[in-house]
């Protein structure tokens, strides 16, 4: 699948960080991930901790699918309201499911500390009303976040004036939130685990799996035989291809980094800011003062019409922004397009499948997909190791 188009800021920031041997032989360990992006990591790194000697395999070059193209607000909130949520899940599952997020930032936080990752950083979020007729549901998604006890300040008109020179009606400024380059950090992350024994594997296609009663065999579009007790698809988008049920819809998402904005308004520093209107425009700040910024969602997946909108998408999103910011120059230096996931209820789908045996399934689809690989990475490494992930009928197939 073609994920990504134009020039992701973070490839051209960082180059080409780091190059992973292709696997050349028959090959066994305990687990195989098949899929070297950010959520392929995060769980590995999971698993080795947990003392299990696993391994990575990646079709292409590690990094290169949506991880490169990931914008990396890491978020609580997701897509839906946490009111819309306990209408389609229950109250209790909603919640919880928001406290696992609000949990999941802290936690790439505390990774990204661990390993020596100084791309993650903590920042405060801003979800502000795109127009007046937003008021009443921000309204009462600020009352339901309160009562389940999240962090949140309500911002009137004035106060997102005075505070952040932004001309909305209202918002809900939320402490837990941060930002990271997913590249890099995936990167950084294989290496720390590298070094306790995981294998990564670039230019590894598994392109035949045979489940049997007692473990599964991985055939490598290299003619190699890989054995193993179990795998776990973090292959991103293309894990629908494994699924029989659709459970998510594909769409086309459109980005750009600006030029480094000179004095830049300190604001930017300290917060990442999202919309209520659907598809929503979201921004964030780099650590050269560039803003990066996002949205203007289209609702197909086809990679050459993606590409033929880019240009049109980014003056739209830069027109949108200075709508918002008037006072601000912004001048798109790099800009690119990717395919996006969205699924019913916002949320991932993690775990197992029914009829594919020995196997999970890591797929962070939405806004908030990093958010999501890290909460795949606790409950299937429960799995594994306990049996039993108390989270798991939350983020099932069959929820
Ligand atoms: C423009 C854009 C902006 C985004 N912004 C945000 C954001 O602000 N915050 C956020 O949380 N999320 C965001 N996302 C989503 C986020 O980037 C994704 O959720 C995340 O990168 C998914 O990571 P992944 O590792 O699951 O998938 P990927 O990075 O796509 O990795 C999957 C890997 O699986 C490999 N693979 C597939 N099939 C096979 C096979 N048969 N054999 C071997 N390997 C295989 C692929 O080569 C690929 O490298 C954004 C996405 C886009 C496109």
């Amino acid at each position: 699948m073609d994920l990504v188009s134009g020039q992701p800021y973070w490839l051209l920031k960082n180059g080409f960080l780091h190059a992973y041997q292709p696997l050349r032989k028959n090959y066994a360990a305990d687990v195989v991930i098949i899929g070297g992006g950010i959520t392929g990591a995060i769980v590995a790194h999971s698993l080795t901790e947990s003392g299990i000697k696993c391994c990575i395999i990646d079709k292409g070059h590690i990094a290169m699918g949506s991880t490169s193209a990931s914008t990396s607000l890491i978020q609580y909130e997701i897509d839906r309201h946490l009111s819309e949520l306990i209408r389609l899940n229950g109250e209790q599952n909603a919640a919880t499911a928001y406290k696992l997020c609000a949990d999941a930032v802290e936690e790439l936080l505390y990774l990204a500390n661990i390993i020596g990752d100084t791309s993650a950083k903590k920042k405060q979020s801003l979800y502000f009303t795109s127009s007046k007729k937003d008021i009443k549901s921000l309204q009462r998604e600020f009352e339901i976040r309160k009562k389940h006890k999240f962090d949140v300040k309500w911002l009137d008109k004035k106060n997102l004036e005075q505070k952040f020179n932004l001309f909305s009606e209202a918002a809900i400024l939320s402490d837990n939130a941060a930002i990271v380059d997913a590249y890099s950090f995936t990167h950084n992350l294989l290496n720390y685990n590298i070094k306790r024994g995981l294998d990564v594997f670039s230019l590894t296609e598994s392109t035949k799996i045979t489940y049997k009663k007692n473990g599964v065999i991985i055939k490598t579009k290299e003619g190699f035989n890989i054995a193993t007790g179990k795998v776990i698809y973090a292959t991103g988008y293309e894990s629908q291809n494994v699924i029989r049920k659709k459970i998510v819809n594909l769409n086309s998402t459109y980005a750009f980094a600006s030029l480094p904005i000179t004095d830049i308004p300190n604001y930017f520093k300290t917060t990442i800011f999202w919309e209520t209107a659907r598809p929503y425009l979201y921004f964030r700040s780099t650590s050269d003062n560039r803003l990066m910024i996002g949205g203007m969602d289209d609702k197909f997946k086809n990679p050459q019409l993606r590409n033929l909108r880019l240009n049109k998408k980014v003056i739209q999103i830069k027109n949108k922004f200075t709508l918002l910011y008037p006072s601000i120059s912004i001048y798109p230096d790099f800009t690119w397009a990717g395919t996006f996931g969205e699924t019913k209820d916002g949320l991932p789908y993690i775990g197992e499948y029914k009829g594919v045996l020995h196997s999970y399934f890591a797929c962070g689809f939405g806004g908030n997909g990093i958010t999501f690989s890290v909460i795949a990475a606790q409950i299937i490494k429960d799995l594994i190791v306990h049996k039993h992930s108390p989270y798991a009928k939350l983020f099932s197939f069959t929820r």
